[in-house]
């Protein structure tokens, strides 16, 4: 490129620049107010697909599943045989064919879910990923070490828990059952469902007490 036409770019640049707003939030609804101006998208398709993830679809989907494995010992099996039919049963907007899988903790054993790839995730059934499931450090470290990783997000593992560590692709999704915590005899599943945290899910958090822990 010759130095007119890089100073020319670079002007241009300078440019657009002077009519984004700096900041992300504004750029997103200006370029989201482009598209629905140029006919891409309909106008409120942001908002409605925002709500409904955030009121329908969050981690309340996944921790109402193991809040009913954790209450009915047939459930669990078929949870643990068919994830996609259990889901499905429970929650029937959920397809069958959601490629989900659900891997459960045990005394001896730890799960933990990772996408090395890029960054494949359970939306359906956890909602919107947190940013550093994201990011490439954990997504190299959770395999590398793992130990490291639950350590620190205040999660050390009794002596002699194996850790499996699920690398999620975009046709095979996990999801880890925690163990249900001590303590909840007799409670309903709405309230063990409530104890349920996105991380114990993900599996960055193995114990859940009926002091939520606040992820
Ligand atoms: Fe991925």
């Amino acid at each position: 490129m010759s130095s007119h036409h890089s100073e020319k770019a670079a002007h241009l640049h300078r440019e657009l620049h002077s009519h984004l707003p700096p900041d992300p939030a504004l750029r997103l609804k200006a370029l989201e107010t482009v598209l629905v101006r140029k006919g891409f998208l309909a106008e409120h398709a942001v908002d409605d697909w925002l709500d409904d993830y955030s009121e329908n679809v969050g981690p309340m989907n996944g921790a109402r599943v193991i809040a009913r494995a954790w209450t009915d010992p047939d459930f669990a099996e078929r949870l643990a045989d068919d994830s996609p039919a259990a889901f499905h049963a429970l929650i029937p907007t959920i397809d069958k064919g959601y490629p989900i899988v659900a891997v459960f903790n045990g005394p001896q054993v730890h799960n933990l879910i990772v996408c090395t790839l890029c960054s494949c995730y359970p939306l359906g059934v956890l909602g919107m990923s947190p940013s550093w499931y994201k990011s490439v450090e954990y997504r190299a470290r959770a395999v590398r070490d793992p130990r490291g990783v639950l350590a620190e997000f205040g999660t050390t593992l009794p002596p002699g828990v194996d850790v499996r560590v699920w690398d999620s692709t975009s046709d095979r999704r996990y999801m880890v059952v925690p163990e249900r915590p001590r303590g909840t005899d007799g409670w309903s599943e709405e309230a063990l469902a409530a104890l349920v945290t996105r991380n114990s899910m993900i599996g960055t958090v193995r114990d859940l007490s009926p002091v939520a822990d606040g992820s």
